[in-house]
């Protein structure tokens, strides 16, 4: 199989979900590998180093969650796509508090899925060159993907790191949560905002005096000089 865009482990353990995945992935050009438990999903996530994990939250072996718990707690920031059904949001919300970087709600189609990927494969990287941004004590390097508080690396996840990129880049405009969806996952339609605010809290938890979020009552988010 064609691995031009780099290897997806699929975690799915629904063959006939798995193998459309396969395929709709295959057809992008990305080489795939398919596991059906959670724990050996985790094995071979540190095994093949893939681009990116479609991760299903209902799993044996280890649940999408601990999966992400897991993973992130061993320093691995591979962008996690979540796969979930209609009524586990309360279980999305957390799953992307545990580090997974943007969610797919079943059913969905081949577009959608093959989009969502590309999202979280999608780096904030600006043209070649641009300048480290800073604001305060803060300091984003968007050619390394880094960031330092009073010059100590902070960890973040691929989203995280493309929505503080994105509103640091444009300091002082106040973006909706439509345009943020828009712009940081790429949604066509809006979403429900709760996907900003869950990455809003996170930045602010990591970088907490430091953060330059400012929550615009009616509006949306905007960041600026605390
Ligand atoms: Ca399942």
């Amino acid at each position: 199989m064609e691995q031009g865009k780099g290897l997806v482990v699929i975690v799915e353990d629904e063959a006939h979900i798995a193998d459309l995945q396969r395929m709709y992935l295959g057809r992008e050009g990305f080489g795939v590998h398919v596991e059906s438990d959670g724990l050996a999903g985790l094995a071979a996530v540190r095994r093949l180093r893939p681009v990116a994990v479609v991760l299903d939250l209902g799993l044996p072996g280890l649940d999408g969650m601990e999966f992400c718990r897991r993973l992130r707690e061993g320093g691995d920031w591979t962008p996690i796509l979540m796969v979930t059904a209609r009524d586990e949001e309360a279980d999305r919300v957390i799953g992307l508090e545990l580090g997974a970087d943007d969610y797919l709600t079943k059913p969905f189609s081949p577009r959608e899925l093959v989009a969502r990927v590309k999202t979280v494969l999608r780096r904030a990287a600006g043209p070649p060159g641009e300048p480290v941004l800073t604001l305060g004590a803060l300091a984003l390097d968007p050619s390394r993907r880094s960031v330092h508080l009073d010059g100590r690396p902070v960890d973040l996840t691929t989203t995280e790191f493309n929505l503080l990129a994105y509103l640091m880049r444009h300091s002082g405009q106040v973006f909706s949560r439509a345009q943020l969806q828009a712009q940081v996952w790429g949604y066509a339609d809006y979403r429900d905002g709760r996907v900003v605010d869950v990455y809003v809290s996170q930045l602010r938890a990591k970088l907490a005096d430091a953060s330059p979020i400012r929550t615009v009552r009616g509006v949306g988010y905007s960041a600026g000089p605390s």
